[in-house]
Parts: C-alpha cells; sequence; structure tokens
C-alpha cells in the first residue's frame, strides 16, 4: 500500500519570518491529518527556524538541493550532513528549475541522488518533459531516459526509499495542469520502467508525485488517478489555505 504524499516546494520565497508564519499555519491546520505524508520545502536560510516550529509535528521538511561531495571547497553548495543537521528528511533532486537554469543534467541528478541515499535522506527525484519535447511526441522517450540515467546504479533496497516526482515542464508555474487521464499515462510508464530496472515489487511500491500547477480545484481528479500517490506543489503551497485543501484532497 502507498502512503500519499503532498509536498509544498517554496522555491525561492519567504524570509526566516514569513516561512515561520506559514508553517505555524500549517502546523495548526493539519494536525489531524494521520493517513498522509506532508512535507514542506522552504529556503535553505529559512530550514532551521521552519525546523524548530515543526517539532512534534507530523510535518517533514525537505531541502530544494543537495551537493554531492560530503564537505570541502565547494563555495555556495551544501552538504547532506548540513541538511541532516538542519532538520530535513528529504530532499528534492533535479527540479526542472534545476536543470533549465542551472545546467542539472542526469548524470548530476544520479550523484546528488546517491549522496542524498548514503545519507539517508528521502530523495524526490523530478522528471519530466518540455512542451517542445510533448508536441514531438517524446514524453515517454524523455522520461525513460531522465529514470534509467537518473537512478542508475542504484540497489533494490536504495530504490525503496526513492519518491519520483512527474512534473511536465510545460504545467510548471503556467496554470496548465495536465489533465488527470494525461498524468496518469506517464505515472504508469514510470511505474513499467521502474519494474523493468529493479522489480514489480518496487515499482508496486514506488510512490510517484504529480507536479504541474496542482491547486485546490484541480487536486481531487488528479488523486483518484491509479498510479498517482501524491503532488509536488509550487505556487499553490505558498498560501496555508490552498496548500491545506490539496493536503485534505477528495479521494
Ligand atoms: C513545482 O515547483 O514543483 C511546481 C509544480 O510548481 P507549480 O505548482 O507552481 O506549478
Amino acid at each position: 500500500m502507498r502512503r500519499p504524499l503532498i509536498a509544498g516546494n517554496w522555491k525561492m520565497n519567504n524570509n526566516c519570518a514569513e516561512s515561520v508564519e506559514l508553517v505555524s499555519q500549517l502546523k495548526a491546520m493539519l494536525a489531524d491529518s494521520k493517513e498522509i505524508d506532508i512535507v514542506v520545502a522552504p529556503p535553505f536560510t529559512a530550514l532551521g527556524s521552519v525546523a524548530t516550529v515543526l517539532k512534534g509535528s507530523p510535518i517533514g521538511m525537505a531541502a530544494q538541493n543537495v551537493y554531492w561531495e560530503e564537505s570541502g571547497a565547494f563555495t555556495g553548495e551544501i552538504s547532506t550532513a548540513m541538511l541532516k543537521d538542519a532538520g530535513c528528511r528529504y530532499v528534492i533532486i533535479g527540479h526542472s528549475e534545476r536543470r533549465q537554469y542551472f545546467s542539472e543534467t542526469d548524470e548530476t541528478v544520479n550523484k546528488r541522488l546517491k549522496a542524498a541515499l548514503k545519507a539517508s535522506l528521502i530523495p524526490i527525484v523530478c522528471i519530466g518533459e518540455t512542451l517542445a519535447e510533448r508536441e514531438a511526441e517524446k514524453t515517454l522517450a524523455v522520461i525513460e531516459q531522465q529514470l534509467k540515467g537518473g537512478l542508475k546504479g542504484l540497489s533494490l533496497e536504495e530504490m525503496e526509499t526513492v519518491i519520483i516526482a512527474y512534473e511536465p515542464v510545460w504545467a510548471i508555474g503556467t496554470g496548465k495542469t495536465a489533465t488527470p487521464d494525461q498524468a496518469q499515462e506517464v505515472h504508469r510508464f514510470i511505474r513499467d520502467i521502474i519494474a523493468r530496472i529493479f522489480s514489480k515489487e518496487i515499482a508496486d511500491d514506488t510512490r510517484i508525485l504529480y507536479g504541474g500547477s496542482v491547486k485546490p480545484d484541480n487536486v481531487d481528479q488528479l488523486m483518484v488517478q491509479l498510479d498517482i500517490d501524491g503532488a509536488l506543489v509550487g505556487g499553490a503551497s505558498l498560501k496555508a489555505d490552498a496548500f491545506a485543501r490539496i493536503v485534505n484532497y477528495k479521494s
């Protein structure tokens, strides 16, 4: 049985005070959500403050990125140990904005993923096609390539903790959502590829989140799909009411 997970990616928004305010509201609003995993991903500078508010709460905290080296002369980077020290249990890896603006590749995704697993951080690995790739009918080929590259060399045991987020790039921050059928088709395909690379058992247990303009008014139709196990939410995670409604989706 796959436990649903809703994660809010705050991106480069919210200073410490704003982060504390938002997470305090969420903590109060979501105190009774027991059947679901809830995660927030604040910017690095607010991780410590958010962790303090979340003490004793079931809401987990993710970082938005991590570097693969353990320490040393890597100015501007952040290690797995630093994230754990700040209170993170999860880390988002390979978000399309990292791929688009910061030259992230399947190879660097793979390095970050291996470092995260080694440190027992739960990785949320993002994949997804651009509009041009979808229009050229390359969606499934791109997804397969990103999965094979990103997950390369992982053991069955390591794969057991990996969470995948399918985020069509054309749907992120654009207000355009994949239709529930479009999303389900790709989620099913992702599960089939994981079964081929690892095993059917692992594939059946892997949580696959959908991301791309998830909002209170479309979450119910998405979450009803067989292979959609949760959501990675950007814009709508910045408002406590909207995020709480998404977490409390109706199935
Ligand atoms: C995201 O940042 O992963 C995302 C899906 O953003 P939005 O919900 O704003 O499209």
